[in-house]
């Protein structure tokens, strides 16, 4: 264990406050516990928060009870399926991957581009063939991708976008959120770490009132009318019908609950995680003389989501990542890496045989880079804590 007088400091924590407690005790209360009104509820105001009534469009909403499965759901819509390809990041969790093959799809994986840690468009293009139906970009870290690039590429070679938004919530691209961009569809994670919670939970978010009803069908078993529907009825309605053999990813309204009042606080928790992400630039850039590379910025006028802070050793650094990590650990802070590339992970590199001399960028970003502490509840004191043990461990000892 860590030697150190101060407690253990997480990587990450979630935010979780009264109001999400009195909102999911409201819900244990109320005798409906799985997917219904606050489920409904929370697809509506995750609509109002992207602004669908501003720009006069309509958004669909679909609660999900991961990321992984609205992303699965979306592809599935597409009719993403055998011989297929899609492409995506190595620099990314396998989740964005894995969806593409329940599908009997294959993934093409393609390096980043280091100025940004995002997808790299032209690696993109290089990667296209006939095959190919889909491009799913990531936003990394909470910073977009180059989506105008990308939907661009997409609507030359008649491909669809799926945007992996879990690190996404608020971001904005070319002053748009993400979420409105029309891709065919985006994704938003609620997992435990992300920027807003529901312990586990996601929202597919689509203009496509065709993707949408399938996603909702395929959401449920396969089901044409949901629970809430049929218990809520005014009229008997026991009746469905099965025309699909479908998922189990309906999000239960005790995870609405919390998602409510988090998406409430959102913005407040953006702010705090840009101010935190703001004290670490300004003591690891380019002024302070240590062997570190700042994370990517957000073009001018836009908004990062700061989802996490990845900080990179610089090529001269005289100690090595792992080094890095094991120091502040001993510490007594956490850290994490993102991400363990995919073309490094056995299942991905022996399927497509892969090797890192394919993507340099994401090879040499991932054996330099780590996430340190980054979330709205850390206190001055801890920003302070994780600057000092940072610049203590990367300064070589003064000799005696
Ligand atoms: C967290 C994450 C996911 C999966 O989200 P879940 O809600 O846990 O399924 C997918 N892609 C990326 C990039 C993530 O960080």
């Amino acid at each position: 264990m860590p030697d150190t007088a101060l407690p253990f400091l997480p990587f990450a924590l979630p935010d979780i406050g009264e109001a999400e407690i009195a909102e999911v005790v409201d819900t244990l209360r109320s005798g409906w516990v799985t997917t219904g009104p606050k489920a409904a509820r929370f697809e509506r105001e995750f609509a109002q928060f992207l602004g669908a009534a501003d720009n006069g469009e309509s958004l669909h909403c679909i609660a999900v009870n991961s990321a992984t499965a609205g992303l699965h759901l979306a592809a599935e819509a597409l009719g993403i399926g055998p011989g297929d390809e899609v492409i995506t990041t190595t620099h990314t969790f396998t989740a964005t991957a894995e969806v593409v093959r329940y599908l009997g799809a294959d993934v093409k994986l393609v390096d980043i581009d280091p100025a940004t840690l995002n997808i790299d468009v032209a690696a993109i293009e290089a990667a296209i063939t006939s095959r190919t139906k889909a491009i799913m970009p990531v936003h990394f870290a909470g910073l977009a991708a180059d989506m105008s690039a990308i939907q661009a590429l997409a609507r030359r070679h008649g491909l669809k976008v799926i945007e992996d938004a879990a690190h996404a919530l608020p971001t904005t691209c070319g002053g748009r959120l993400v979420g409105t961009l029309g891709s065919e569809a985006t994704v938003f994670s609620f997992y435990a770490n992300k920027t807003i919670t529901t312990g586990e939970g996601g929202m597919l978010v689509t203009r496509d009132a065709a993707l949408a009803a399938r996603a909702k069908v395929m959401r449920l078993h396969g089901m044409n009318r949901d629970a809430f529907d049929r218990f809520t009825a005014k009229v008997p309605s026991w009746y469905y019908e099965i025309v699909a053999p479908g998922y189990k990813y309906n999000l239960t309204d005790i995870a609405a609950a919390l998602g409510l009042q988090q998406l409430k606080r959102a913005e407040a928790f953006r702010a705090r995680r840009e101010a935190i992400a703001a004290a670490y630039d300004a003591a690891f850039g380019a002024g302070s003389g240590l062997p570190l590379v700042l994370p990517p910025r957000a073009q001018p006028g836009d908004t990062h989501a700061w989802h996490l802070y990845v900080l990179r050793l610089a090529d001269d650094a005289p100690i090595g990542r792992d080094t890095l990590i094991e120091r502040l650990f001993a510490a007594g802070i956490g850290c994490s890496v993102h991400y363990i590339p995919l073309h490094l992970h056995p299942y991905w590199r022996e399927r497509y045989g892969l090797q890192p001399a394919q993507f340099p960028h994401s090879q040499h970003a991932y054996e330099r880079m780590l996430s340190i502490p980054l979330f709205s509840r850390m206190s001055d004191g801890e920003v302070q804590r994780v600057i000092a043990a940072v610049r203590a461990a990367v300064t070589p000892p003064v000799a005696p």
